[in-house]
């Protein structure tokens, strides 16, 4: 057994002034039975913890580390811009060239205002379509993660009444209901919405490949259908693109797919592994916000410069050439080796990936809805987590996360996670 002593110890210190001990609940591994792994150090594709154990690591911070942990070259550029000063207050020139950056990678985004969490960036996202268009309604997906503003702490309401419903106690009842949730993939439900609002629709706020219910590509024709709905009916499209930004290609599911949004999320990897994420789109709807319009956003520590140096080093390495094109191989082989072993050990087993996310379902049957998700063993899923822990396999404890790969991983750590992954299904059958 691997042992766990001071994580162990370590989670019971912070349990004493951090409530649960954790600073994002996700970390503290509640839905797999074991308590959370407190980290030394990471490099490359590996994590460490304070027990000195090391992982191949498949959460990548839940995103950010495509380019692995510690660049070196990441790790310099925010060394010497800490040398420099680590915040003014003030604007810097890194700041228009990682705004220039984002802007040359999407098409559809002219202006960029840079904000410290995916959260942010969608809440100013929000609240710029209500601008715009002068309306209130948002629509989102069921299943569909957002960051934690009120309005995208939403559920769906019951029955046929689509108004929603607060998702986290302290959200206003009132707020809630301007947020209707349908079912992502379902283009029809995202037509019946705008039936039954006609004209107070504001935008549709979708991951256009959902990441945060396992990882579930578009269904044919679903972003079109969606892109096409909101021009009829003059709503804003908000691409939360958080975490397929920089990840599925250089220009996101937009370039991915070949849909534009009016207005997209980025953050996670846009950041570099430091607190940066970004909101950009159409001038005429990114010149509402102060000083400019009547849309008031900011932020003491957005466009912090270290984050912003850490940003455009990550950025210049992913836009050479090959990066996409590597990190595909790397997906398909993973893919296949899981496939294969879980063929191989008898075990039902769905992959979904979209290039370097992908999850494991353990379902026989297609997984395209959140009900899909929610149908497979999430039983067998914690004994699966806990076994490939134990063989030094990382992976995000949930059966609701994807598996993040990192241009880290050699073909090596792949190969031994996927005969860590044969033991496990052998185990868990
Ligand atoms: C992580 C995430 C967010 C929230 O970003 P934070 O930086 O954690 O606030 C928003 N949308 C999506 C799709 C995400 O995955």
């Amino acid at each position: 057994m691997r042992a766990r002593t001071y994580s162990q110890a370590a989670f019971e210190q912070a349990k004493k002034v951090i409530p649960g001990g954790v600073n994002s609940p996700a970390r503290a591994f509640g839905s797999v039975d074991c308590g959370p792994l407190f980290i030394a150090a990471a490099r490359g594709a590996t994590i460490t913890d304070v027990d000195g154990n090391t992982y191949i690591d498949y959460v990548g911070s839940w995103g950010p580390m495509i380019l692995g942990h510690a660049h070196p070259e990441v790790v310099t550029a925010i060394e010497q811009a800490a040398a420099r000063g680590t915040s003014f207050g003030a604007p810097t020139e890194a700041e228009t060239k990682l705004a220039r950056r984002i802007a040359a990678a999407y098409e559809s985004i002219d202006k960029v205002r840079l904000v410290s969490s995916g959260t942010e960036a969608v809440m100013t996202a929000v609240r710029l379509a209500r601008a715009f268009t002068r309306r209130e309604s948002i629509v989102k997906m069921v299943g569909g993660y957002h960051g934690h503003s009120d309005s995208m702490l939403v559920s769906a309401g019951s029955g046929l009444a689509e108004h929603g419903v607060p998702s986290s106690a302290g959200v206003p009842g009132h707020v809630a209901a301007q947020t209707i949730a349908v079912p992502y993939n379902d283009i029809e439900a995202v037509g019946r919405a705008f039936a039954n609002y006609p004209d107070r629709i504001a935008a549709v706020v979708v991951e256009p490949v959902a990441a945060n219910m396992g990882v579930i590509a578009p269904v044919e024709g679903y972003l079109e259908a969606i892109r096409q709905l909101c021009d009829q009916h003059g709503a804003v499209l908000i691409f939360d693109e958080v975490i397929t930004g920089f990840r599925v290609a250089l220009g996101g599911a937009q370039q991915r797919y070949g849909i534009k949004a009016d207005l997209t999320c980025l953050g996670k990897i846009v950041g570099g592994g430091l607190p940066a994420a970004a909101v950009g789109g159409r001038s005429d709807i990114m010149d509402l916000l102060s000083p400019v319009g009547p849309v008031y956003q900011a932020g003491t520590l957005s466009g912090n410069p270290l984050a912003v140096a850490a940003a455009n080093k990550t950025l210049e390495l992913l836009e050479k050439s090959d990066t996409y094109r590597t990190l595909e191989q790397k997906g398909a082989s993973l893919e296949a080796g899981l496939k294969d072993a879980a063929g191989r050990a008898g075990i039902p087993l769905t992959i979904n990936r979209v290039g370097s996310i992908l999850s494991a379902f353990f379902s026989q049957h297609p997984v395209r809805h959140f009900e899909d998700v929610q149908a497979t063993d999430i039983a067998r899923f914690k004994r699966y987590f806990l076994d490939m822990l134990e063989q030094g396999v990382y992976l995000a404890p949930s059966a609701y996360e994807a598996m993040f790969l990192s241009l880290a991983h050699t073909q090596q750590d792949i190969d031994k996670t996927v005969s860590a992954a044969y033991n496990a299904f052998c185990n868990i059958r």
